[in-house]
């Protein structure tokens, strides 16, 4: 159940943006930028502080703040009331010593150290990622069981491994995202958020986000009828995306994400970034530990809309190669044979 809130200056819901910096370069994310700044809108940006020179085969689109132009939208971005935020160094696996310069850059740069860190895709450095985001018996097989790495893969929370950093995670960083759901009001899953889990030492604060890979499953997120549960439940949502991936075309944001955007600005909502809504939801806990029950329920919801999204995406795979091979004058049949 939601918890009931009172948002600062009356807003009747809280709604910010943790925007991942996978294919993220100026020219594709700064169009979205300048229209949250436009409806008063204050979010989170994760960065990459370091280039990654031995390549990235998923990856390798993205700017970095070892490039120039990059750094300075980032630094100017910072200025107008954005957050930065951690991305691990950099777009693949980093042993210590990167680690360890990327956050030193991050700091020079931006004046203090990350106070948010979300892991990365399949980074070695990632702490308490792949089955050991979760801690239930059946569901740690059945990931195990789907999952191409094997059990000890990530290993920034190892003390003694190569990708070891655990120990700068807890000293510099507040807030690490763990579980995602498809649900725009995520107190409704974690209404305990953040919260703090003893057996994931070298993390502070855990949070939760409402999941949405990139701008079509936003627009789907933000759809006037669930804008409109969110501000009925007076319910919280930070969405996890990833603003490179197709959010503007030709300088300008998507037209849909733009009215959404603008209709959720219309709302009377309180829009600030992460960090400072994990500091205001944070101070109104009563206990810092999530309850044995929610956990159990959020562990399972997560899953299941893992599942659910990733059926979604082969669906919408096999029905783009069934029209490609129309288009080709074959039926998806004779193809097959
Ligand atoms: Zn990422």
């Amino acid at each position: 159940m939601t918890p009931c809130l009172q948002f600062p200056g009356g807003a009747r819901f809280a709604f910010t943006v943790i925007d991942d910096t996978d294919d993220g370069t100026v020219d594709n994310v700064r169009p979205i930028y300048r229209l949250l700044e436009s409806l008063g809108m204050r979010t989170t940006k994760t960065v990459w502080p370091v280039r990654c020179p031995e390549g990235s085969g998923d990856f390798w689109l993205s700017e970095t703040m070892d490039d120039a132009h990059y750094r300075d939208f980032l630094v100017d971005l910072q200025a107008r009331g954005f957050e930065m935020a951690f991305h691990g160094a950099t777009m693949e696996t980093s042993p210590r010593e990167r680690t360890v310069r990327a956050l030193e850059c991050f700091r020079r740069v931006f004046g203090a150290p990350p106070r948010i860190h979300a892991n990365h895709a399949f980074n070695r450095d990632n702490l308490y990622w792949g089955a050991a985001r979760v801690d239930d018996p059946v569901l740690r097989r059945l990931y195990r069981f789907v999952s191409p790495q094997t059990p000890d893969f990530y290993q920034g929370h190892c003390p003694g491994s190569p990708y070891w950093w655990g120990d700068l995670c807890v000293a510099q960083i507040e807030y690490v995202r763990n579980l995602t759901f498809s649900e725009i009001n995520v107190l409704r899953v974690n209404p305990s958020m953040p919260y703090r889990d003893p057996t994931r030492p070298y993390v502070r604060w855990w949070f939760s986000a409402a999941d949405a890979d990139d701008v079509d499953e936003f627009n789907n997120l933000l759809r006037p009828e669930h804008q409109q549960q969110l501000e009925e439940e007076g319910g919280v949502c930070v969405v996890a995306t990833h603003f490179g991936k197709r959010f503007a075309r030709d300088g300008k944001p998507h037209p849909d994400t733009q009215r959404l955007l603008e209709l959720l600005a219309a709302r009377n909502g309180w829009f600030p970034p992460v960090g400072e809504l994990l500091d205001w939801l944070r101070a109104r806990r009563e206990s810092e530990c999530l309850a044995a029950g929610e956990w159990h329920q959020m562990q399972w919801r997560w899953a299941w809309d893992l599942l659910a999204r990733r059926a979604r995406a082969l669906a919408h795979q096999s029905q783009r190669g069934a029209m490609a091979l129309w288009r080709d004058g074959l039926s998806p049949h004779l193809r097959s044979t």
